[in-house]
């Protein structure tokens, strides 16, 4: 309730502001600080809506008298203030930009559970790493390990805790960039579009990097996000299936198109050398990058 209505209120009852009823004091606080069950007073939920998640403002925000749902609100001086930091549509906006999968909708680094393995120590890295995170001059990592471990819920992790900070973040599946790009070529669109976006987020998350079949189209794609990211100084962070291990010898002769490595039988792909899938040029590009952290555990996936 503003203090417009509490005046009136306080002249229609004839009393002094100290007898009015502590419900409609406390109405004047923004439905933030309340207590939310629904979002925990986060002020927005996660949603999902097809193959992405996407995030939405709390019906209590969205009843809030206080901002009339802006959450933000006018103070005495005229001056507008968002009611939480960072102020919440720039929390929604970067969420709804970072196009974390559906999937991924509620993980966070305090719903992962694979401790089948070194998940413990893991955790503890990453959540070290987003307390040191800046969006420019900071090594990233990429999280070596096989299908299932967890991986790519430690990444949407990430992104939610960084987003909540007040950064911007994009999740890349690199199979599926490959595809929207080849779309857009189809369409007569340039990769601009799809590309630029990448360079400037504060951080770009690379899921399942090394997958594709590795045509040499596909690594300049993949050689334009890392150096475009290198150039500016900006992080990346990623996962991938394949062997981080730098002490396996790089063929250079290996043809990067070699199909028996692209549609080889998985657990074989595993243990293939990202050096070798993604070439010399590109992993010690990463390698200066980014740490190079395996997770061990279980398949948390369940099935094979
Ligand atoms: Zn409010
Ligand atoms: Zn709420």
């Amino acid at each position: 309730m503003s203090s417009d209505l509490v005046k009136r209120f306080n002249e229609l009852q004839g009393l002094d502001e100290s007898k009015v009823p502590a419900r409609y004091l406390a109405e004047q606080t923004c439905a933030l600080k309340n207590r939310c069950a629904l979002c925990k007073s986060r002020g927005f939920i996660f949603e999902v809506s097809g193959a992405l998640t996407t995030v939405n403002l709390c019906s209590c925000v969205k009843s809030c008298t206080k901002c009339l749902g802006h959450a933000s609100s006018t103070d005495a001086s005229g001056i507008s203030q968002p009611c939480k930091s960072p102020p919440l549509h720039v929390t929604l906006s970067h969420f709804n930009a970072a196009q974390i999968p559906a999937k991924y909708a509620q993980a966070s680094l305090g719903t992962f559970t694979n401790f089948s393995g070194n998940g413990k120590d893991v955790v503890m890295f990453v959540r070290n790493w987003i307390s040191h995170f800046k969006p420019r001059g900071i090594k990233g990592f990429i999280l070596g390990g096989g299908v299932g471990v967890g991986k790519t819920h430690l990444l949407a992790g990430v992104i939610k805790a960084l987003v909540l900070k007040g950064y911007s973040a994009a999740f890349v599946d690199f199979f599926q960039l490959l595809a929207q790009l080849r779309e857009a070529y189809a369409s007569d669109k340039s990769d601009a579009s799809l590309i630029q976006p990448l360079m400037y987020t504060d951080l770009l998350v690379i899921d399942e990097l090394g997958k594709g079949r590795n045509t040499e189209w596909e690594l300049t794609i993949l050689d334009q996000l890392v150096m475009g990211r290198y150039n500016e100084n900006k992080t990346i962070i990623a996962s991938t299936n394949y062997n981080l291990n730098e002490d396996v010898p790089l063929n250079q002769n290996l043809s990067l198109e070699e199909d028996s490595f692209s549609y080889g039988s998985f657990a074989s792909q595993q243990y293939m050398p990202l050096a070798r899938r993604v070439g010399p040029r590109i992993y010690s590009r990463l390698k200066e990058m980014c740490h190079f952290t395996q997770l061990n555990g279980k398949d948390m996936r369940g099935g094979s």
